[in-house]
């Protein structure tokens, strides 16, 4: 397995650990019909609770069944995850980085006692309601408004305060939400919406349970990426909702971005699993085939692609291995998790590609990893901030001057 800097060498016991666990599960379990789960698009949900038991759910939480461990072993557990597939690294990241670490560090006590435990032990799914159909990198302009139960409409402005009294009961949630990973097999969804009874209709995040009448949560079916991963919309139609499900630790867009910023950390590290795997998929697959009388890994074109490769994943490893340091003494910004996702997606994307050149026509089945991992990263380099936006971070870091509002 390639790791040309011995990075290894530094792990700790419980690091090896999780690493070597997630890798025996995703030998196990999911790479014999990963291939057959992306061409029918369908996610193999019968993995879910065993996930679970083996700790994949944000064990780098704290508390409620979280065992605490340490930044480079979630890093490498979400690698170990997206080696196998992108839609599996997914799962793990929406239920830990977008669901349970919002109810961790925003959540009432009696959110967090409800909630972590079982969808920690993958007895409950969750699913995290950001994009809208019509603000996608703009999340900040959501339509998604929530009215206090006794509230009468007065704007059609979303950010205009209802007359509503602070001392309704519970909210009414009326919007759409599109793009949910796991919305349609989601017990909870965490949906942010503005909340029209407070002054300037603050961002709030509200948990939903999704048979609450209202709540429809179509599936997508489209989708030539990412294809062994459940997508969805949630339309939400005067969904009501107690007062207790509103996340009380948090208000504005802070919250829904400070998640991103955990998920995003967990795609620097997976990333760099995919491209890895797809360049061992190439590797043997050079050592094996033949072609004028001798492996095709004789030729110097072949060992140019298999040099670069090995060279673009290393450097992406470096990168991922410090952002976990950065992280786990308190000193990881935004703005590094940006050039993180940015930089290893992009490299996965290119490097996922060339492993399927290699291939040659083989390359283009899904018999054979790349061509899955190339397009699956089409939806990885799109979510949790596009290439685009996360260049605007940066740009805007490094210039002072942001290029958008
Ligand atoms: P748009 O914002 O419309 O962008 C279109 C293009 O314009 C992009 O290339 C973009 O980079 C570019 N662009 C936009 N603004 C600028 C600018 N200022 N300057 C330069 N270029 C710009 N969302 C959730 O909330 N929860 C989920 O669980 C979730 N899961 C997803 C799963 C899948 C499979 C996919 C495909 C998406 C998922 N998303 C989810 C949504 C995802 O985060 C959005 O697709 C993403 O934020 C981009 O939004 P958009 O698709 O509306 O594109």
């Amino acid at each position: 397995m390639l790791d040309f800097v011995r990075l290894e060498a530094d792990l700790d016991q419980e690091e090896r650990m999780i690493r070597d666990t997630a890798r025996e599960f995703v030998d196990e379990h999911v790479k014999p019909d990963i291939g057959d789960h992306f061409e029918a698009g369908t996610f193999p949900t019968d993995l879910i609770p065993k996930m679970g038991e083996l700790g994949f759910y944000a064990p780098n939480l704290e508390g409620y069944g979280s065992p605490n461990v340490s930044e480079t072993a979630y890093g490498l557990l979400m690698q170990e995850l997206e080696a196998g597939d992108s839609g599996l690294r997914s799962m793990a990241s929406v239920q830990g980085a977008l669901v349970m670490y919002p109810i961790r560090a925003y959540g009432s006590e009696a959110q967090k006692e409800e909630w972590l435990p079982k969808l920690g032990e993958g007895e409950a799914v969750g699913c995290f309601g950001l994009t809208e159909p019509e603000h996608g990198s703009n999340p900040s302009a959501m339509e998604t408004r929530a009215e206090r139960d006794s509230a009468e409409e007065t704007s059609a402005d979303p950010r205009e305060p209802t007359n509503a009294s602070r001392d309704g009961d519970g909210y009414v949630l009326n919007g759409s939400k599109t793009w949910i990973t796991n919305s349609p097999i989601a017990d909870v969804a965490v949906v942010w919406a503005r909340d029209r009874s407070a002054e300037n209709a603050p961002v709030r995040g509200f948990l939903v349970e999704t048979d609450r009448d209202g709540v429809s949560t179509n599936k997508i079916t489209e989708k030539l990426s990412l294809r062994a991963s459940i997508t969805g919309e949630i339309g939400l139609n005067d969904v009501r909702v107690p007062e207790e499900n509103v996340l009380p630790g948090v208000s504005g867009m802070k919250g829904p971005l400070s998640c991103l910023t955990q998920a995003r950390y967990g795609i620097a590290w997976g990333a760099v699993g995919a491209a890895r795997d797809a360049f061992e998929e190439a590797r043997q697959y050079a050592k094996d085939r033949e072609q004028f009388g001798g492996p095709i890994a004789r030729f110097q074109l072949q060992q140019d692609k298999l040099a670069e490769m090995a060279t673009q994943i290393t450097l992406a490893q470096l990168l991922a291995y410090r952002l976990a340091a950065l992280k786990e003494r308190g000193d990881m910004r935004p703005q590094h998790v940006s050039m993180a996702k940015r930089n290893n997606v992009r490299m996965a994307r290119e490097q996922s590609r060339v492993a399927r050149e290699i291939l040659g026509g083989n390359g283009i089945t899904t018999d054979y990893s790349p061509m899955r991992h190339l397009a699956n990263m089409e939806t990885v380099y799109t979510y949790e901030g596009t290439h685009d936006i996360h260049t605007l971070v940066l740009g805007e870091e490094l210039t002072g001057i942001p290029a958008y509002e």
